[in-house]
């Protein structure tokens, strides 16, 4: 069961309450490096990205951000760390979006400026909360970034924001450990009802990135919890995006486009399963329906086996069995993944 969060809108899209969960990346080029920095972001809106952040260390640095809010139409969030007037430059510029941890930016005038300023324009606040950036004294009294310690550091922020009527918050509790990442989330969404951005901080490079992510992001979506999502890897953010889109669609949530079920292949196996299965997937690339297409070694369990797909083929001698919905169609001979493709359009 969904928990279910209060709204907040984030440019176009609106996350919590019943809203698809939105998937996020941020941009790694140089933060001077503004053509780069647009590319880039152009790059993500077209592999899907819904939200995207970038970092903003100085007031300068906005016209980083203008130049990305101006090359796509997705939501464009500001990173912010330590300088204020950074969030302020930001949010007068017109930005998506600020990630900023209130407590980390000095006295409470500036929380205050930064808070009527977001209040005004209507632009929300995410507090993010690293396992390895949590203050000292509450290091201190905990031993350890155990999920305690995160949920307590993150309801302090909250505090402050609250304190000058600030509620538009989205909030971040992230740790590279597994196993503390999803119990502080689970505290923390029993503690608030604000929308929460989930995710596995430093998770690592590609592989034990997308395992750290699937079993963190995914088990915690499907205890209902996680209104958005970033997978942090160490490559390129469209793969973080494309990761995301696929931890959802393994979690049970609707996304669009093909899900490839393929056998394992057995001694069984008739025709190239592996290279057939890429294949229906590249040229699957541009479509948007939310399908499963199996792609099955052998007649014999093929079928049975791919019983969830709307559509696919179980592989015979030089040939292959076309099975739509469970029902056997006929036989395909020739260019296989051409026909399959073909049929998959017609559906
Ligand atoms: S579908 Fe057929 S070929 Fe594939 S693993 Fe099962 S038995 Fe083996």
């Amino acid at each position: 069961m969904r928990k279910l969060k209060r709204e907040v809108k984030i440019g176009n899209i609106t996350i919590g309450g019943t809203n698809p969960v939105a998937v996020q990346t941020m941009l790694n080029k140089p933060v001077k490096d503004i053509q780069g920095n647009v590319e880039q972001a152009i790059r993500v809106a077209q592999a899907g990205c819904q939200i995207v952040r970038v970092t903003c260390p100085t007031p300068e640095d906005v016209k980083t951000i203008e130049a990305v809010k101006n090359a796509v139409d997705i939501p464009v969030v500001a990173d912010i760390h330590f300088d204020y007037r950074a969030a302020i430059a930001c949010a007068q510029a017109g930005v998506d979006k600020i990630r900023i941890n209130p407590g980390n930016i000095g006295d409470d005038d500036r929380v205050k400026q930064v808070a009527d300023i977001c209040n005004q324009k209507n632009i929300p606040i995410r507090i993010g909360v690293n396992a390895g950036s949590l203050e000292k004294e509450i290091l201190a009294k905990y031993g350890a970034p155990v999920p305690q310690a995160l949920v307590e550091s993150a309801m302090g922020h909250v505090r402050l924001l609250e304190k000058h009527d600030f509620n538009n918050i989205v909030i971040s509790i992230k740790s590279s450990n597994v196993p503390r990442m999803m119990e502080a989330y689970r505290l923390l969404s029993e503690e608030c009802d604000y929308p929460l951005h989930i995710g596995v901080t430093e998770a690592g490079t590609y592989r034990m990135g997308l395992i750290k992510s699937g079993m963190g992001i995914g088990g915690l979506l499907m205890e209902g919890i996680g209104d958005t999502l970033r997978v942090s890897l160490t490559d390129e953010p469209e793969k973080e995006v494309e990761t995301g889109f696929d931890i959802l669609r393994a979690a049970g949530f609707a996304v669009e486009g093909p899900e490839i079920i393929s056998c394992p292949t057995c001694g069984r196996t008739n025709i190239p399963v592996a290279q057939i299965a890429q294949e229906v997937e590249q040229r699957l690339k541009e479509y948007k329906k939310p399908i499963k297409v199996a792609v099955m070694g052998c007649v014999v369990n093929g079928p049975g086996e791919a019983r969830e797909a709307d559509i696919g083929i179980a592989g015979g001698i030089n040939e292959a069995l076309l099975f739509i919905r469970g029902e056997k169609i006929r036989m395909l001979r020739g260019d296989i993944v051409g026909q399959l493709v073909d049929e998959i359009y017609k559906l």
